[in-house]
């Protein structure tokens, strides 16, 4: 695994992590390229789905394919430049860009978060996946968010125990029976967790792991990722949605 501390580094006196101005906040980013960051505002607060305006209500969406997710939180959309810059972190394993995403969606949390999770939790890799990537994204992405919110971090809890094709490519009924007794939880947790992705695509891992954590005693499962595609159900698949693990 990549060593975590190289990308601990504070980014004061650095140029923008974006465009190179000299002005950098210390979460990495000038305030013009914070500002232009695909910012999802109005969301589906139980599967983050993008909405025309606020609402508490579990959308149509979430009627449809009910989730044993609670809450997702989500800062973007899955588009430039996190479409670009969360393949490269993956694919291309340049994973500094992980720095200042990770401050910037510690800042988002704690802006709208009233209730922190006691435990985060990375959605897991199967180990020849993470072996052959050289990291787990989710997991450098959780003990970043765990560094900022002071949060513990359990990579452990949770394994992924068989190898599955991608679930993009699988319908909604194909894709709950590809993860059956995908996963394996290892001790208890905690009463209020939440799992860490990079990107949303159709939320049935998350909810598969959510319903696992859930029969082992947790009571509230979030999801916190860093970026929501549209749903798969609700339109053409985009050249750059992300690959499933
Ligand atoms: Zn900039
Ligand atoms: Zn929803």
């Amino acid at each position: 695994m990549f060593k975590i501390k190289v990308y601990n580094r504070l980014f004061i006196n650095q140029p923008c992590r974006l465009c190179a101005s000299p002005l950098a906040l210390p979460n990495g980013l000038c305030e013009a390229c914070h500002a232009d960051l695909p910012w999802l505002l109005n969301a589906c607060k139980r599967c983050g789905l993008p909405l025309p305006f606020t609402n508490d209500s579990p959308c149509r969406h979430c009627d449809d394919y009910p989730s044993a997710i609670d809450r997702t939180l989500v800062p973007f959309h899955y588009q430039f430049p996190l479409n670009r810059l969360i393949p490269d972190i993956k694919y291309h394993k340049k994973p500094a860009a992980l720095g200042w995403m990770s401050h910037v969606m510690a800042q988002y949390l704690e802006s709208i978060c009233t209730d922190m999770p006691e435990l985060l939790i990375p959605v897991p890799m199967h180990r020849l996946n993470e072996a052959r990537r050289g990291f787990n994204q989710s997991s450098l992405l959780a003990y970043q968010l765990s560094r900022h919110l002071q949060i513990p971090c359990d990579h452990r809890l949770l394994s992924k125990t068989r190898l599955t094709p991608r679930q993009m490519t699988l319908s909604a009924e194909q894709r709950r029976h590809n993860l059956k007794q995908a996963f394996a939880i290892h001790r208890e947790p905690p009463e209020h967790v939440a799992l860490i992705d990079d990107v949303m695509t159709t939320g049935s891992t998350a909810d598969e792991l959510a319903q696992l954590l859930k029969e082992r005693g947790a009571a509230k499962v979030d999801l916190l990722v860093m970026a929501r595609t549209p749903s798969p159900e609700d339109g053409e698949l985009t050249e750059n949605q992300p690959k499933a693990n």
